[in-house]
Order: C-alpha cells, then structure tokens, then sequence
C-alpha cells in the first residue's frame, strides 16, 4: 500500500495551502481531488467569450490570508464597473430607478442599525464565538430587520442588500453572519460590502489556484475521489472509489460540511460535524452570469429576498457578430427557483426588478446541486456559529479538518480557507517533526 505522511482531501484553496506548506515542512504529501481541476468552489471557465468567475471572485486587502497569497502570487487586481445608476423596489413593489447616492441614502440607517452592537457582540473578528454572541446567536438576520421598523422601501432594500451579502432568505440565516462579517471590516458594514463584492483577480481564480498547486511539493491526483477514511495503526487509511487505498499519518479533509458524509469515516465523525452535516448550513443561492442584448448602462439592482433573483449588476461588455452585448452578474437566495436554462423564466426573473434588458442567454453553475460542494460560500443558520465552530476545529485522532466552513475570521470566503488550512498544517507540522 502507498503511504505517505500526510493525505490533504480535496484542492481547493483550503486543500491546496495546507498541502504546500507540509511540503515546505519536509513532509511527503499527496492530494486528492474528486474533480479533473483545482481550485473547488473557486472556478474561471470560459463562456459567452469571456473568462467568467462561476464560483468565489471577490478578494480584499482587509482578506489578510487572501492578501498575503495574492503577493506570494503576484496577483493583481481589477474593480468591477462601478455603478453609474441603481434599481430597486419602492413601497408598492414597483421598480424604481434612482441614483446611486440615493440608494446609499435608503439603506444607509438600516445598514448600520442592523450592526449596531458588532464591537460588544463580536469585538475581535478573529475570535467569533468570544463576546455577547452567545446571548444573539439564536436570532435570525430577519428577526433583527424587523426589529427596527423600518418603512417599507427602505425594508425592502436593506433585506436585498443583505440576501446578496448571505445567499439565502434571511430568517434561515443567522445574525452572526452579518456580524461577524463586519466584525472582520472592524465594525463597518460599508467596507464590508467593498471587500465582498468589489475587486476580482486578474488573470482568474483558477490561475491563481493553479499557480497554487504548482508549488506543491507531492503529488495533486485529479479524478481522485476519497470513498472511506479508516484509523489505522499510526495513522488512517484512505480509501479511493477506485478501490485504491494509501496509509498516512495524517490526514487533512477540507471537503465542505454540507458534503463530508459522502465519506464513510471510521471511527464516525465528531458530533459537531454529523449534527451541522445533517442540518445543512444556511446558505443556498445561486449566482448566474446573464448575456444581455446592447451595451446596458452600469448599474447595479435590488429586488426582493422573495424573488428568484435578488441582485443584479452589470460586469462586463463585448461585441460579436450579433452585435453589441453586456454580461450581468445576478445573485438569488434559493437556487430551486430558477432554471438558468429556462430563458424566459430568466427574463421575467430580471424584467421584475430591472425592466428594459433583453436576455439573450444566461449560465452558471449550481454549487448547491454539486455533490462535491452541496454550499455555495458558508453562512450559519440561527444557533450554529456558537453551537459547533470551535468544536469543528478539533482534530479527531489523525484526521485533520480544514475548510473555510470552520475558519474564525472570513469564514466562508477564500480567506477563510486559507486561514484553516494555514491552522492544521501548523499543527500537523509540529506534530510530526
Ligand atoms: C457562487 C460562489 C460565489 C462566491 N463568492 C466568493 C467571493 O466573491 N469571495 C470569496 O472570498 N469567496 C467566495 N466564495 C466562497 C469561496 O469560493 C469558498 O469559501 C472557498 O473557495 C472554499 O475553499 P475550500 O478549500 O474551503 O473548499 P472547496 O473549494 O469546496 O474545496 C473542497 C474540495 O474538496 C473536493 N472534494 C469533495 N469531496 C471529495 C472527495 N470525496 N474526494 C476528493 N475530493 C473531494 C471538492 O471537489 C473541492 O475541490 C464563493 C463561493 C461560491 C460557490
């Protein structure tokens, strides 16, 4: 049987980090990876003629762990068209249009009065479970909305804005979600928006996980799927689902909390994680790239948290042979409620909050419906933050977890995957030496 010191499960940004670093620690690591590529929710494919970003996209230098593979990297960055007019719902539901100043003007006192209490509730975005949490944890994003009575437009918006931000409707996502967030932007929910949904990689993620991997040293198996881990003597066992089997002293899974129970482990996982498994976190969206007809003036729009599409923004522009064309990011909070390959369904999707855009295609992927992901970027329902994170951070004899679902400062961005696996490779390091 293969034995090496350590099997990272899984390359994503999490995987990849955690590998290359016991390499550089004079470790023998092997990767395995259930997909034919890198990078796992993290995902540049080319469609409508442009490198897309299906998956993860936004990074920011407030993203220290981002910030610090960006400059290992040389990676730049490039800002999405800033918005040039918004759209969003006035009190009767009808779209209206308005300036980009007065949109800022209707959220701004909602915005802030919803993370009002960040400092005492989580004072340092680098220990999430420490401060008054605790005492908020079983409160919903809705139940804190609608606790400020706000009016009814400016309700509307500041729960569009913050279903874009948590992908899911808001009385299944917990408030520490929106905290801990902005906890991480030291308590300003403006710069929270700017690091989440600002500034892309140029070059790609993809480049960027593949310069990655390049610099492992072991091996990163692609089309390598892990059926079973086993405790074994000094160590565990992997099981490939092509019957295959290495033996490691360590093992270290960043596969996400809502797939890991696609691996039989032996002994069963900790509770923490069959419990929040069987839950299922809270996030549930769908993002879909939308090719529009002509050069559509850059905006950016907010429909509801009750509509298939709640966000929509214009990203990029081009010409072919059937003449001009904008490519529209869009955001919505269940993926079940719209089919990307159902275009009029797209298009009354869109036609309910931004009237006057032809679509004429529409793609994405369903990281929902990905067996190897089931999670798009991770938030908590009500409860778990304080429920299971520092109970998933635990190692459980030789397994490892790292993932950004169990990262203190950005979890569920890139960040944060980076940050767990900067954690578990430090402890296998020390451990092994
Ligand atoms: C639509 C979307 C938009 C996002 N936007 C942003 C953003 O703008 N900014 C940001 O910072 N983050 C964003 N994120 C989140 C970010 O992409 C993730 O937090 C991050 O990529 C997770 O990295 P990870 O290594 O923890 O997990 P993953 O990337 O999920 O890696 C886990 C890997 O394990 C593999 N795997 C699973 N099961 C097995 C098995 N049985 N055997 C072998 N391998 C297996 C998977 O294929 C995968 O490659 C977004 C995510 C999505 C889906």
């Amino acid at each position: 049987m293969e034995s090496v010191d350590v099997v990272v499960i899984g390359a994503g940004f999490a995987g990849l980090i955690a590998a290359r670093e016991l390499g550089d620690a004079g470790l023998s690591v092997v990767v395995l990876e259930a997909r034919d590529r890198v990078g796992g929710r993290t995902w540049t494919d080319r469609r409508f003629g442009h490198d897309l970003e299906l998956g993860g996209t936004w990074v920011h230098w407030v993203q220290p762990h981002t910030w610090a593979e960006m400059t290992r990297y040389g990676r730049e960055i490039e800002r999405s068209p800033s918005a040039e007019e918004a759209y969003w719902r006035d009190a009767d539901g009808a779209s209206r249009r308005g300036t980009i100043a007065e949109f800022m003007a209707l959220i701004d006192d909602g915005q802030q009065r919803i993370i009002d209490d960040v400092r005492e509730a989580i004072p340092r975005g680098v220990a999430p479970t420490a401060g008054s949490i605790s005492q908020l944890d079983d409160l919903s994003v809705q139940d804190r909305i609608d606790a400020l009575a706000l009016d009814p437009e400016a309700r509307a918006a500041n729960e569009a804005v913050w279903v874009g931000h948590v992908n899911a409707p808001l009385d299944q996502v917990g408030l520490s979600s929106a905290l801990r967030w902005v906890a991480a932007t030291g308590g300003h929910w403006q710069l929270m928006h700017e690091a989440s949904a600002t500034y892309r990689v140029v070059g790609g993620m993809s480049a960027f996980t593949s310069a990655i991997a390049e610099d492992v040293r072991g091996e990163v198996r692609l089309e390598a799927a892990v059926r079973s881990v086993s405790d074994a003597a000094d160590g565990a066992t992997v099981e490939l689902v092509d019957g295959s089997r290495i033996h490691a002293r360590r093992i270290i899974c960043t596969v996400p909390v809502n797939a890991i129970s696609t691996i039989a482990f032996d002994p069963p996982l900790p509770d923490a994680w069959q419990r929040l498994g069987a839950e299922r976190v809270a996030s549930q969206g769908t993002k879909a790239w939308i090719r529009a007809r002509g050069h559509v003036t850059r905006f950016f729009a907010y429909a509801s948290q009750h509509d298939p599409l709640s966000v929509l923004k214009a990203e990029y522009y081009g010409s072919d042979a059937d003449g001009d064309y904008t490519l529209l990011v869009a955001f919505g909070p269940d993926h079940t409620r719209l089919d990307l390959d159902d275009l009029s369904a797209v298009q009354a999707a869109v036609d309910a909050f931004r009237p006057g855009i032809e679509v004429t295609g529409a793609t994405g992927h369903d990281w929902m419906a990905d067996p190897l992901s089931q999670n798009t970027w991770m938030t908590h329902r009500p409860g778990q933050l304080t429920r299971y994170l520092d109970d998933l951070q635990r190692p459980h004899g030789a397994v490892h977890f790292a993932t950004t679902d169990n990262a203190n400062l950005w979890g569920g961005f890139v960040d944060g995957a980076i940050e767990s696996a900067l954690r578990e490779s430090r402890r296998i390091a020390a451990a092994l030496a």
